[in-house]
């Protein structure tokens, strides 16, 4: 049957498009399972919602909205929300389909979901901004649920967001319901370690990474793109470890320091209107030369398709480790894999969030509340276990850590499907 979506146009190299090559190329590895595998290149659920509000100026402005869950198989959905003028149904659903297979790569049970809407958060005002979230939680409200489908946080939204929406789903079933959403601020049911455990994933995938290429992170030099909540923890982790972080690059440009960013300082100022570059502790260099960086190690951890053909030539790292969602286009993976960069996938690399957003999920529903070293141990042995597994799969095959991912995810998605068989 054939896999032709008639409400989306992928190319090769679009977020969909992607997808659907890192599918085709597991295929081969799934055995009887592959009977089933045209599950995985059509989302259960698309949902698109117009999200109209009144702005402080009086006038009526509509945003596009949508929520998408990809796969149920393995329990309710799972995935951020993302507030970005560039959304689109087709990335949302390659987001969603990203999160099945994450949540399925660590075990954690969990389909994949995702939202978004097609906004630029920074031109709302505060009350605009609450608006915009109370609105389309609530036409979203019909699919989500503590037991449907979790959001939770991604590009341009927050724990305030988080709250909002929880806020506003209570309110629409009248009661509190904590679980509806993870990555909320802590006395609304939050969990320690949340803010921090995307960017502590990829530290701890990356010093595994590393141990097994035999790099020493002390005086590895790094090169971040994107420095928000993914990017910066990450940055911090691998400074800790002795690491130095050569080049960071943010929406605002790129900045440059052979002998070292001082993220005390980069970090408060990355948090202003200035962005990266108004901290004046490194060179303001061309963003495209980002990519030529002398660095060991690469992080991208910004947006998708960012690692196209021509910047996986370039690249000087030996390491690319994938905290953001999608950022490598397959070409791009092809010529990485020819020059022998090991490339940890995103859908491990950066799965330390939803581990620990099922972590706030669990402790919703108990209503009893973890310390942060215990979170903190339990995330990184779920992703030392699951990156063991994978690691074990990709020398069995002789094949790269994501087709290798996922295979183990893969397996595991359609076997729950033909466990459950087809309703009705
Ligand atoms: P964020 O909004 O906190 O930060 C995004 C960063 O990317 C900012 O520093 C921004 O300046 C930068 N950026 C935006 N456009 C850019 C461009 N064109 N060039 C360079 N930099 C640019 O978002 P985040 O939560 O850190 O998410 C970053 C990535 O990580 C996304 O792909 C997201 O899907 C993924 N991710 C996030 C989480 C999470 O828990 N937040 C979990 C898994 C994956």
């Amino acid at each position: 049957m054939s896999s032709v979506l008639s409400y989306v146009q992928p190319t090769a190299n679009s977020p969909w498009g992607t997808y659907l090559s890192q599918v085709d190329r597991v295929i081969p590895y799934l055995g009887d399972l592959a009977r089933w595998a045209e599950t995985l290149k059509r989302p259960k659920r698309a949902l698109i919602v117009d999200v109209p509000i009144e702005m402080d100026d009086g006038s009526i402005a509509h945003f596009e909205g949508y929520r998408v869950q990809h796969n149920l198989s393995r329990g309710p959905g799972k995935g951020g929300v993302r507030f970005h003028p560039d959304v689109t149904l087709e990335e949302v659903m390659a987001l969603s389909a990203w999160m099945t297979v994450k949540t399925a790569a660590v075990n954690l049970p969990y389909g994949g979901a995702k939202g978004g809407i097609r906004v630029d958060p920074k031109k709302l005002s505060l009350k605009e901004l609450e608006k915009v979230t109370r609105r389309y939680t609530s036409e979203i409200g019909i699919i989500i649920g503590p037991h449907s489908d979790i959001p939770a946080p991604d590009v341009n939204t927050n724990a305030q967001i988080m709250a909002w929406m929880m806020d506003t789903y209570s309110m629409n079933v009248g009661g509190t319901a904590t679980g509806v959403v993870t990555g909320k601020p802590l006395h609304l049911g939050g969990s320690l370690g949340r803010v921090k455990a995307t960017g502590r994933g990829v530290f701890v995938t990356g010093r595994e990474a590393a141990r097994r290429l035999g790099l020493d992170l002390r005086g590895a030099r790094v090169a971040v793109q994107g420095f928000g909540n993914v990017g910066s923890v990450a940055a911090e982790l691998f400074a800790e470890a002795g690491a130095k972080i050569v080049a960071v690059q943010d929406h605002t440009g790129t900045i440059v320091n052979e002998n070292g960013l001082d993220l005390a300082g980069l970090v408060p100022a990355s948090r202003t209107d200035g962005g990266a570059v108004s901290f004046k502790g490194g060179d303001v260099i061309d963003n495209e030369a980002f990519w030529e960086v002398a660095c060991d190690i690469l992080i991208p951890a910004a947006l998708e398709g960012q690692i196209t053909a021509e910047r996986a030539q370039k690249t000087k790292a030996r390491l690319v480790l994938e905290g953001a969602n999608g950022p490598t286009v397959p070409t791009a993976d092809d010529i990485l894999a020819e020059r022998g960069v090991l490339v940890v996938p995103d859908v491990i690399c950066n799965a330390g969030g939803v581990t620990v957003s099922y972590f706030e999920w669990v402790q919703d529903f108990s209503s009893f509340f973890w310390d942060e070293d215990e979170i903190n141990v339990r995330l990184d042995r779920i992703m030392m276990n699951a990156l063991n597994n994978i690691w074990d799969t990709a020398d069995k095959h002789k094949i790269t850590l994501r087709t290798a991912t996922y295979a183990v995810a893969c397996e595991r998605i359609l076997m729950a499907r033909q466990e459950r068989g087809l309703y009705p």
